[in-house]
């Protein structure tokens, strides 16, 4: 057991409070990890304000980057001081994981939203708390903290050559994006693409779409800062569609609709102009994720007479092992600049931190625990 600095979430809505707190050490397959630094999401805010059910008290963070401090004695991936990065977590044995499809892992919601591992069990303690445990394991790391504890499974080992402080947003929303551009979508070389939304997930999706070689790339949002960026990583256009009907300017720009569209803003009525932004046989992914229950709706002869497609995606399809290398090799020559997207921020800034991002002030914020003394 080691003393850890962490910051918890304790009742519905927050705030994030910084204590210090107990962690285990790592089972024969976890790794515990020096966290560095750890990406802040659009879902940390989801569970923080329960729009997700997740138990309190509860240590959140799904974005971790760090440098392996332990490992299990069945660990094989990594060894003491690799550089990791922690990403989403899945069960291995389901039909889904068993298939290769480890983000639609049938297990993924207890998982990574349940507060705990796959047999219930937690690893944090508060130093001075009769109240019960603290709930942990969130997305398998709980990486607002100064050590987290991991599955060998979602630890994925990266290169040195890179700012390690950086990484951890590849984990989950970078990947998000690029991987729904990448692997589900797979936008091709001239090919049209609009990604509703400018937040980091929209922006890593266009990014994605320059490396993929689309043709015409816009992005659509309201705030002007954000379009501003998107020109600036590769949008060709972009609209802003608090003045301008979004679907009738893609139309326009594209000639009679996009080949794919990407709803990242989790707003059913966006939702709706992603899918009716589309050309015949195009493909409108949905990555936005809304309170559970949500529902939208579409014209249904819109979809069927022109063949459209509309597709759930999680965390980008990616195959973490293989995809979040790729997009460091990516930005490491200079094709994939998401550090254009972030702001760091001490542990103590937390609360800072989220509330810029929910303005919209910063893109990506990214939490440094690496100074912090246990
Ligand atoms: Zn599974
Ligand atoms: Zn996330």
């Amino acid at each position: 057991m080691r003393e850890i600095k962490a910051a918890t979430i304790r009742r519905k809505g927050g705030p994030f409070q910084v204590e210090n707190l107990f962690l285990d050490e790592p089972r024969a397959d976890e790794v515990l990890v020096r966290v560095m630094a750890a990406g802040m999401c659009h879902t940390d805010m989801v569970a923080r304000d329960q729009l997700y059910d997740v138990p309190l008290p509860v240590v959140l963070g799904h974005e971790g980057s760090g440098m392996v401090e332990q490992i299990g004695a069945r660990v094989k991936k990594v060894a003491v001081g690799d550089h990791v990065v922690l990403t989403y977590m899945w069960c291995g044995h389901c039909k889904a994981c068993l298939r290769g499809d480890s983000t639609y892992c049938e297990n993924f919601y207890p998982l990574n939203f349940g507060g705990a591992r796959e047999d219930g069990s937690t690893s944090t303690y508060a130093a001075h708390d009769a109240s019960g445990p603290i709930r942990d394991h969130f997305f398998g790391q709980s990486s607002f903290g100064t050590f987290a504890l991991a599955h060998e499974r979602n630890v994925i080992k990266v290169p040195k050559n890179v700012p390690l402080e950086l990484l951890g947003p590849l984990g989950c929303g970078i990947q998000t994006g690029a991987g729904a551009v990448m692997n589900s979508l797979k936008v091709g070389p001239g090919s049209t693409f609009v990604a509703f939304g400018g937040g980091a997930v929209g922006l890593s999706a266009v990014m994605a779409a320059r490396v993929a070689g689309a043709r015409t790339i816009i992005a659509a949002d309201i705030v002007p800062s954000r379009l501003a960026l998107a020109l600036e990583l590769g949008a060709t256009h972009t609209v802003n569609s608090r003045e301008t009907d979004p679907v009738v300017a893609v139309r326009e720009i594209t000639g009679g609709g996009a080949d794919f569209s990407l709803e990242s803003s989790g707003r059913p009525a966006v939702l709706r102009q992603a899918i009716d932004a589309l050309a015949a046989c195009g493909t409108c992914g949905i990555v936005g994720a809304p309170a559970l229950g949500t529902e939208a709706s579409f014209d249904v002869n819109g979809v069927m007479t022109a063949g459209k497609h509309i597709i759930g995606i999680v965390e980008g399809d990616s195959k973490p092992d293989l995809f979040i290398p790729a997009l460091v090799e990516l930005y490491a020559q200079g094709r994939f600049p998401f550090d254009k997207l972030v702001k760091f921020y001490s542990l103590d800034q937390i609360n800072q931190a989220a509330e810029d991002s929910e303005k919209g002030i910063t893109i990506k914020p990214i939490i440094r625990l690496g100074a912090c003394r246990t």
